[in-house]
């Protein structure tokens, strides 16, 4: 009997699909056979066969998968690529109800995350980018992605899975499924830190709840709006602050705030 404890033995039993994947994470030894490994200047003509494999087999989305983990890789190792970007997925927008894709754009020696949408083809830019060196995965712009998505996807519902890229379906929902349980834990901790600022604001109708992003803030109707909008409410210092109606203070402001408008 041979040993297969060997993690050498998971590169080479994987289905061609998961092979894709353990390239995608860039390991600096990718096992062909037994002790026999690629270093990662020779991915490329391993993806090559691997892509012609998915070819024969008439598997047109891993295709599209190895497609994109070769141009990845390319840019890691410095591989002259094709094309100056790759496609992560393609999510549905719950809120906006629109179609968006989301690319990693690679300038100079970062690789930056793009979205465009299916009403508008232009390019949005996201702020957010990954420095191009040796030791970059998958798995760190599944992280890219996830910080994103926590950031912009607090108020609005959750994107849905469209189409797959570098990520497939099941990483998606990975990505969704740790941001609730992140969401919640916050939440719990949240309410676990409440002042007697958060019970003056249920006091005056108010409705706080906890934001779901950091354990001291809290979201609560505008008084200055009539409710139209929120306030940010933080425990830390017992404070909120208005954005939109450039207004701020602590619970005595907003008593004598409160004060004047049933005058
Ligand atoms: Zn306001």
């Amino acid at each position: 009997m041979i040993d297969q404890s060997h993690s050498m033995w998971d590169h080479i039993n994987a289905s061609l699909k998961e092979k894709i994947d353990i390239l995608a994470n860039n390991p600096y030894r990718f096992y062909i056979g037994p002790n026999v490994w690629a270093l990662r200047n020779s991915r490329q003509e391993i993806l090559e066969d691997f892509l012609k494999e998915a070819i024969t087999l008439e598997d047109f989305e891993l295709c599209q998968k190895i497609r994109e983990v070769k141009t990845f890789l390319g840019f890691i190792n410095n591989h002259q690529a094709s094309r100056d970007y790759i496609v992560i997925l393609e999510t549905e927008e719950t809120m906006w109800d629109v179609d968006v894709r989301y690319y990693l754009k690679k300038e100079g020696n970062l690789l930056k995350l793009y979205t465009t949408n299916d009403t508008n083809e232009e390019f949005h830019n996201c702020d957010t980018s990954l420095e191009i060196n040796d030791y970059l995965t998958k798995k760190d712009v599944i992280e890219l992605l996830e910080n994103y998505f926590y950031k912009w996807h607090a108020y609005g519902g959750l994107p849905r899975f469209r189409k797959e890229g570098l990520l497939d379906e099941k990483e998606f929902y990975a990505i969704i499924d740790s941001i609730k349980e992140k969401r919640m834990h916050y939440m719990k901790r949240t309410k676990e830190l409440k002042t007697p600022f958060i019970d003056y604001l249920e006091k005056v109708n108010l409705h706080p709840i906890p934001d779901g992003k950091s354990e001291y803030q809290w979201l609560a109707k505008c008084p200055y709006s009539n409710g139209n909008h929120h306030i940010m409410v933080s425990t830390k210092n017992n404070t909120y602050g208005c954005g939109w109606c450039k207004k701020k203070g602590n619970q005595r402001d907003l008593e004598n705030y409160l004060k004047t408008r049933r005058l």
